[in-house]
């Protein structure tokens, strides 16, 4: 199952603008290659400080270790990708709080739906009850599709007609402190950064629900189009901002160029920013915990 993913995640990365596996031909390590490395660093996404600080960490891995040939280049640039994606590397703690309150955040089409259905499953799969409080109050469609799909897969879902999404969101954690859940996830509706009042709104949503329990929500997860490129980093501040991020998902790894961005992501910050978990693909199973090697050696080649 591993292979299947990882293939698709590879393939994913590998698309046109991420050459990086292009440019090891096997000649020599001179500076017309490392200028071509660090060129094809930035194009693929991983943006111009982290690839000048990669290209520093290599010139001097290449110095102190006499690397000689590119394949040997190759095996440290994996490395020091490996090393700078290691501190991203997180996972829920589901024993910290109970219930653990997780809300979602993130622009419309991120693939936040699709992950709540993921992460819904994977919830389900470790035993545990989950509430879902449905947030997003703007669309009536939406919240009915929701129900039904909450009855289908057996978990509870909260929401409100022409409801206040702050409101629903409190008195769902109330609703699952009482209940005894295990995790209640409060999705909330897609915005833009640009969307000020949205954004505000946000804001709200996230500090009414330490009023209904102590320190929630435990976990204020971004779901990230992985797509995005750079883009990626303006959102993760402005969600941030409103939202107190405590962490990403990232997803469609397994359709992008652009994955690169991961590592302009975890040198943007002096905290790398948590990833707890990658979207690979549309279907509810395509959802990993992300490991920084198996990137590292995905975007590499
Ligand atoms: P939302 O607006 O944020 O709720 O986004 P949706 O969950 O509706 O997803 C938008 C589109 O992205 C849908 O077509 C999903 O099937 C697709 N999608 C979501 N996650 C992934 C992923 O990990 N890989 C791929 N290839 N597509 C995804």
């Amino acid at each position: 199952e591993k292979t299947g993913w990882f293939a698709r995640l590879k393939k994913g990365l590998k698309k046109t603008q991420v050459n990086l596996v292009g440019i090891f031909t096997g000649g020599v390590v001179d500076e017309a290659f490392l200028e071509e490395l660090e060129f094809q660093l930035i194009a693929s996404d991983v943006g111009v400080e982290a690839s000048a600080k990669i290209l520093d960490s290599l010139r001097d891995r290449i110095k102190l270790k006499g690397l000689k040939t590119q394949d040997e280049v190759k095996v440290a640039l994996k490395e020091i990708i490996a090393e700078l994606l290691k501190p991203c590397e997180a996972s829920l703690d589901f024993d910290a709080h109970n219930p653990l309150v997780i809300m979602m955040c993130g622009v419309n089409g991120a693939g936040k739906t699709t992950t709540i259905g993921k992460l819904a499953k994977h919830f389900s799969l470790m035993n545990k009850r989950v509430l879902l409080a449905a947030a997003d109050t703007f669309r009536a469609a939406a919240r009915e599709q929701l129900a039904v799909w909450g009855e289908r897969n057996q978990i509870e879902v909260i929401s409100q007609d022409k409801g206040d999404p702050a409101s629903v969101a409190y008195e769902s954690i109330v609703s699952g402190k009482k209940k005894g859940m295990d995790i209640v996830m409060v999705d909330t509706a897609g915005r833009l950064p640009t969307q000020t009042n949205l954004m505000n709104e946000l804001s709200r949503i996230q500090r009414v629900q330490g009023k209904a329990m102590e320190g929630a929500p435990h976990a204020s997860i971004l779901v990230l189009d992985g797509t995005n490129g750079q883009n990626a980093l303006a959102q993760v501040k402005a969600f941030d901002e409103a939202a107190k991020l405590t962490g990403l998902i990232i997803t469609k790894l397994d359709g992008t160029a652009k994955g690169g961005v991961l590592v302009a992501l975890a040198c943007s910050r002096e905290n790398p920013i948590p990833i707890y978990y990658i979207g690979v693909g549309e279907t509810i199973d395509d959802l990993q915990t992300f490991n920084a090697d198996e990137f590292a050696a995905a975007l590499v080649g």
